[in-house]
């Protein structure tokens, strides 16, 4: 059945948009997606409020209240669903020490909880994909860790994801690894997610997919409009550093300023959500983050890792690092009242649909060369095999420069090396994937330029 859909595919392979089996949905995500419960979320995040604040600089003594608190019940709950799901989610406190900084007056324990569910393909285990929310929660004044910070949005919603996600993935099989984190530290200056990327750094761990959760909890902006439909993705291009690495100076110099492994995965993310959440459209973002903010996606980005944010449509100011008071007869403060448990739910749908489809695929194409050997009107592309047993084929895409997503496919079989007669390299941008047996189709991969032996720079 799933072979006849890629031979469905092979048979519309000269068709100029993009091959419809290719979205045919595989009926493992879809099973994914609609596991995720709004109650359940509506619960984790009412319980993250319960302990009072979630400040970092707060109690880790209580059983009943402040961060400490909130991170056990945290792990204890992953535990349940490691229990539940027979033992596979490794849960784990992963604790990073913070002598001082600016919103750090005194040496503090930055303890994230990280839960990871192993890849089942042993080609495929050692890449891992990310999803993080950060459970601390602060009020107007960054370093309070007395007062009622309730962070039901910022960022309850985005722990309530991560959590979500961890149980329900954890009943399910992936060829590649999942790790679901929440972390702390964040309002801090991002200290929790700081720690794991650099160790993960360290560790030379290859991660291919960052995705940070953060206030993705209201549908209702500051005037009261309620926009059920859209979230936010925001994906950055070229780093803003004043020396960029060979591979992004060698992409730069053919027109991949849209192509770097940030963008594709947000292509990517927003290829799943389409086929598998059609009633949540991902606004892709071609910017870091919004203006004045920052996430726990920086210190990914900033360690080589490709990584994303998901943010809500409109955010209401009120609602995010406020003591929670009334005003003038305006109620200030992150209060769960303000959350939209069934948009959260529809953001983790779009989580679950992306991890999914990126671990269950084949990793993106590696050594991705475009020969540029001659002048000619032709294109042809060559790449190294794909190491998973699993690969049925590889997919040339492309589409015009100045357009932001694939608008050509071409299923070219299980082979390293093909020519598109007639489509000039110089007018498109082009990328490789690779896609296995069930149709399962990795992110793109941009080309470098392969010159002739006297032009290789
Ligand atoms: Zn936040």
């Amino acid at each position: 059945m799933k072979i006849c859909r890629l031979l469905f595919c092979a048979a519309l392979a000269a068709q100029p948009v993009l091959g419809a089996s290719f979205r045919d949905p595989n009926p493992e995500i879809t099973a994914i997606v609609s596991e995720i419960s709004p109650a359940r979320i509506e619960h984790t995040i009412h319980r993250l409020v319960a302990f009072g604040t979630r400040n970092t600089l707060s109690d880790t003594v209580s059983d009943t209240r402040g961060i400490g608190a909130a991170r056990r019940w945290i792990k204890g709950r992953l535990d349940d669903c490691a229990r539940e799901s027979g033992g596979r989610l490794q849960v784990a406190f992963d604790p990073h020490h913070v002598e001082s900084g600016p919103r750090i007056p005194r040496p503090t324990d930055i303890v994230n909880v990280v839960a990871t569910l192993p890849g089942d393909q042993p080609e495929s285990r050692d890449r891992i994909y990310v999803v993080s929310g950060h459970y601390d929660s602060i009020v107007s004044d960054p370093t309070n860790a007395e007062k009622d910070a309730p962070g039901a949005d910022d960022d309850g919603s985005g722990t309530a994801v991560s959590m979500e996600l961890a149980c329900v993935m954890a009943r399910h099989h992936f060829d590649a690894t999942l790790v679901f984190m929440t972390v702390a530290g964040e309002e801090q200056g991002l200290y929790g997610s700081t720690g794991f990327a650099e160790d993960a750094r360290k560790k030379g761990l290859d991660i291919e997919g960052m995705i940070t959760n953060d206030i993705v909890g209201s549908s209702t902006g500051p005037d009261g409009r309620v926009d059920q439909g859209r979230v936010r993705l925001f994906a950055q291009g070229v780093p803003a550093e004043k020396s960029l690495p060979d591979d992004v100076l060698a992409a730069l110099r053919t027109g991949g300023e849209n192509d770097l492994p940030t963008r594709q995965l947000a292509r990517a993310i927003a290829r799943a959500a389409s086929i598998y959440v059609p009633g949540l459209r991902v606004q892709t973002i071609w910017r870091l983050d919004r203006y004045l903010r920052g996430g726990d996606h920086f210190p990914f980005l900033k360690n080589g890792y490709p990584a994303v944010r998901f943010t809500e449509p409109v955010e209401d100011f009120h609602h995010q690092h406020q003591d929670v008071r009334v005003e003038n007869g305006v109620q200030y403060g992150d209060l769960p009242q303000f959350v939209d448990f069934g948009y959260v739910a529809q953001v983790a749908r779009v989580n679950a649909a992306a991890l999914a489809s990126l671990a269950l695929a084949p990793a993106a194409p590696r050594e991705v060369q475009i020969e540029a050997l001659r002048l000619e009107n032709d294109t042809t592309l060559r790449w190294a095999a794909n190491r998973e047993p699993d690969v049925a084929g590889y997919r040339i895409v492309w589409r015009d420069t100045t357009a932001p997503d694939w608008q050509h496919a071409r299923d070219v079989g299980d082979v390293t090396r093909f020519t598109l007669a007639g489509v000039a390299k110089d007018n498109y941008v082009f990328g490789v994937e690779a896609y296995d047996r069930d149709g399962n189709v990795s992110p793109a991969t941009y080309p470098r330029p392969y010159f002739p032996p006297r032009l290789a720079r």
